[in-house]
């Protein structure tokens, strides 16, 4: 084929392409848009998961009518004069794409009127072709009507996900900017559901109960720091924002959300400032919630990375990030502090998670590989090899051997002695893998007692969670829960497998979605016992809870009855054991140190 231009159709298309790949992107222009024209409230309608209908409306300064042509055309802006401008960008759009990009691949219509005009203006834009501008009845600001999303793309629209997908990532998107805007009053709607409502009164705590529940919102700690290394004031950062305790993590980074000049960044490297702050703090492959909003002087970013401006880079970014770490780690200091703890003899890394690992090297010569357990009842082969990283499966004995009692310490640990030696159990896991075990033993026989329970609890969850929720009501009705979809994001839970009796069913329910990855395996098994797994984990005993002697005992009983008692459900070790031969070591009586 000979080289041509390409027809302007087409060209437009590509280009639509790198900004609006989905519903979400288109709602987040049009946000972006609103925020631009200084509104103080925006309303987000959408039918279909913003299939069929994305309709964003303001009360910002509007767009004048003989404008209006100008608006929806490529490289048209208000924003951006000339080339300089691009360092010093104080507005979220400025590339002049968004409405000539969605025009080219939806039926869009825009309605705008700018205070003091007589009417409002209406212009159409069907897959690129502009009608005529018209005048007609409308309220200050403006409104922007996207219709049948991609219909002229059908490869496009064919890389949709399913609704309930496409609905999150608008409800995601839409939730984290009314936090960034807590001034501006946010309305989303799909069909006739509410899925989000905000007052605009600046209240960021309840957007975040929004978002992420109210129990999580709650424990978020608040952050604020300046760095003013520069003698130029205007050339301080600031940074606020919020992140967990670190006994509240996730097993993913998707709850990190980073904000840079009211602009929502993604796949940024701040992210890994942040879990830098946290190192050590954390378990390994958990990661902490946080929503950080950056104020950094215009000049210092470069927001023109890319298309959707979902990427920023800064001139300094060593500066940055190493604000970010120290404003985030002096933040949860603060809040928090870390224990000091002096390495004794038994070095362990006293983390706040309560994990407990005892450090080997000082035992054996061999590099610490991490907690550990002895494979039971090898006393007679010293020396005590460096057992296997602990791991039920992998372990010689997965049993474990008959325990004595001693008592619990720290209301979180149970101490008990076995035939060789001493072992100490974290109660929580324990008892998540007692749970576990047999909720997965009666589901196999099919037969999860459920129990109904005495009035029927409603749960009310964040939008996003709801969603979720309601794909998954068949896996849980398969564990024994009855669970009923009440609307307006709340669930009536009406019964819930026998061995949870007693529970709080919401803390059940918030568990079932927690966590869940988009892309989980489509195993319905598989599905139904990481939900298992993420319920029991939930609902077990927590770390300083005491326990009585009865129930103390009832626990180890139940833990010797696993098939796979050494680790929990997520493979965190259940138990640590102190042999006799490793105690005399330690205490000099055998072998030379
Ligand atoms: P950009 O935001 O990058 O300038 P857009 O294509 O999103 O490009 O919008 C083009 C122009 O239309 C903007 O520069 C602005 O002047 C005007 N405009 C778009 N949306 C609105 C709105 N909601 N309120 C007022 N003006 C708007
Ligand atoms: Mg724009």
């Amino acid at each position: 084929m000979p080289i041509h231009l390409l027809a302007p159709e087409v060209a437009s298309q590509i280009a639509a392409g790198e900004v609006i790949e989905r519903p979400a992107s288109v709602v987040k222009e049009l946000i972006e848009n609103a925020l631009d024209a200084g509104t103080r409230t925006i309303t987000v309608a959408t039918l279909e998961a913003g299939r069929r209908l994305i309709e964003v409306a303001d009360d910002g300064c509007g767009i004048p009518s003989d404008e209006l042509a100008l608006a929806v055309s490529r490289h048209a802006t208000s924003k951006l004069a000339r080339a300089e401008d691009l360092f010093r960008i104080s507005t979220l759009g400025f590339r002049g794409e968004a409405l000539a990009s969605i025009g080219s691949i939806s039926r869009m219509t825009l309605v705008s009127r700018v205070a003091g005009a007589q009417a409002g203006a209406r212009i159409r834009v069907e897959g690129g072709r502009e009608g005529k501008v018209s005048t007609t009845g409308a309220p200050v600001g403006t409104s922007v009507r996207v219709e049948d999303l991609f219909y002229n793309v059908p490869a496009r629209y064919k890389f949709l996900k399913s609704d309930v997908t496409e609905r999150r990532a608008v409800d995601a998107l839409v939730t984290r900017y009314a936090l960034a805007y807590p001034q501006v009053r946010f309305k989303l709607t799909e069909g006739k559901n509410i899925t989000l409502q905000t007052s605009g009164d600046g209240d960021r705590r309840a957007i975040l109960a929004a978002l992420y529940g109210v129990e999580t919102a709650r424990q978020l700690l608040e952050i604020q720091a300046q760095d003013d290394s520069s003698p130029d004031p205007s050339q301080s950062l600031k940074l606020t924002g919020y992140v967990s305790p670190t006994a509240l993590t996730r097993s993913n980074r998707r709850d990190i959300t980073f904000f840079v000049n009211g602009r929502w960044v993604q796949d940024t490297p701040l992210t890994s400032a942040l879990i830098q702050a946290y190192h050590t703090l954390l378990m390994v492959g958990r990661y902490p919630l946080a929503v950080i909003f950056l104020e950094i002087p215009p000049q210092e970013v470069d927001v023109n990375v890319h298309p959707a401006k979902a990427e920023v880079r800064f001139r300094n970014q060593d500066r940055v990030f190493g604000f970010v770490q120290r404003a985030v780690r002096r933040g949860l200091l603060a809040y928090a502090p870390v224990p000091q703890v002096t390495p004794a003899l038994w070095g362990s890394q006293a983390e706040s998670t309560r994990q407990v690992s005892l450090d080997w090297s000082l035992a054996h010569d061999e590099p610490r590989p991490g907690p550990q357990v002895q494979p039971a009842g090898n006393a007679s082969s010293p020396p005590a090899a460096p057992a296997a990283p602990i791991n039920g499966e992998a372990l010689p004995a997965s049993r474990v051997p008959l325990l004595r009692l001693i008592g619990q310490i720290g209301a979180t640990y149970l101490v008990s002695e076995g035939p060789d030696g001493l072992y100490l159990i974290d109660q929580h896991a324990a008892h998540e893998r007692v749970l576990f075990e047999k909720l997965m033993a009666q589901h196999e026989m099919r037969q999860i007692p459920s129990q109904a329970l005495l009035s029927p609890v409603v749960v009310q969850l964040p939008p996003a969670a709801a969603g979720l929720l309601k794909t998954q009501l068949s896996v849980i009705a398969h564990l024994g829960f009855e669970v009923e979809d009440f609307g307006s994001n709340s669930f009536q839970v009406r019964s819930m497998p026998g061995l949870f009796a007693g529970s709080d069913p919401a803390l059940a329910l918030r568990a079932v979605v927690e966590d869940f990855e988009e892309d989980e395996t489509p195993l319905q098994n598989e599905i139904e016992k990481k939900l298992a797994a993420r319920v029991c984990k939930r609902l077990a005993v927590k770390a300083g809870q005491v326990l009585s002697p009865e129930e103390q005992h009832a626990l180890l009983i139940d833990l010797e009855k696993c098939d796979s008692p050494r680790t929990c459900p997520h493979g965190r070790p259940t138990m640590i054991h102190l042999s006799v031969e490793m105690l005399e070591r330690q205490f000099g009586r055998k072998g030379a140190r």
